[in-house]
């Protein structure tokens, strides 16, 4: 086990994430936007531009939620797509990408659907919804080009797993992970393990070496606000 999760026995940490997330999936954004102030936005471009997405891409956004990380990495490279036919009217760019949003919860995976549908994007074939275990996934080793997890590594029960399923996809990966502050609701019990969770997260420099023992290179962190979120990153070669 790993940093003080005794409190909560590991047995019940899924089923208390689960039940957070399913009580507050249909506010999930407003949420994010209110305990942020609405800046999760910029933290999530941010993400999105260090990721460096580009047309033909497979990637893997875990613990995906809503769809906010997986809507941006669309949009980055429709906009390239918009840029190439301008400059050299290539086309078919958003054709071969394939970015997977996986998430635990069907409930938050439902609330994203419906979210792609409002922005034109349910006939997007490059946008493929996936429940699934950030500590156990269904995807072939090496089969993408990156892995992103946006304020949900701290709700796994073992975050070296994760890390290590991870390491199994791709070339790059990217965390966004905060220091202070989690969407929750719903019930007391939740609530007060959620919290626990975010105090026992390793600091940045900890949390860096884990990355790197995961066997990933170059491994770096930006600190946004002063540290209070942190933009993990390393590269598998
Ligand atoms: N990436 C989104 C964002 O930045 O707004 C979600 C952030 S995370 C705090 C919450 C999401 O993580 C929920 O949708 C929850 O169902 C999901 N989640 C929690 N534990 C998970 C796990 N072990 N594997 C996959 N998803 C998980």
């Amino acid at each position: 086990t790993s940093f003080g999760y005794q409190e909560v026995r590991e047995e019940e940490k899924s089923q208390l994430v689960g039940n957070v997330f399913t009580s507050v999936a249909s506010n999930y954004d407003l949420m994010n936007d209110l305990m942020s102030a609405g800046l999760h936005r910029l933290w999530k471009d941010r993400l999105v531009s260090k990721l460096n997405p580009f047309p033909g891409m497979k990637h893997l956004d875990v613990a995906g939620g809503t769809g906010d990380v997986a809507f941006r990495i669309i949009d980055t490279i429709n906009n390239e797509k918009r840029q190439a036919l301008q400059d050299s009217f290539e086309d078919n760019l958003l054709e071969d990408t394939q970015i997977y949003v996986c998430d635990i919860n069907p409930n938050m995976l439902n609330v994203g659907k419906k979210r792609a549908e409002e922005r034109g994007l349910s006939e997007v074939r490059s946008l493929v919804w996936v429940e699934g275990d950030a500590e156990a996934l269904n995807f072939e080793d090496n089969s993408m080009d990156g892995y992103t997890i946006a304020f949900g590594i701290r709700n796994v029960t073992h975050i070296e797993k994760a890390l290590a399923e991870a390491h199994r996809y791709d070339m790059y990966s990217f965390s966004v992970i905060p220091a202070v502050g989690d969407i929750v609701a719903g019930d007391r019990e939740s609530y007060q393990y959620l919290v626990e969770s975010i105090r026992h997260f390793p600091q940045q420099e900890k949390f860096a070496s884990m990355i790197d023992d995961a066997g990933f290179q170059k491994v770096q962190y930006e600190n946004l606000v002063g540290g209070v979120v942190a933009i993990h990153s390393g590269l598998k070669f």
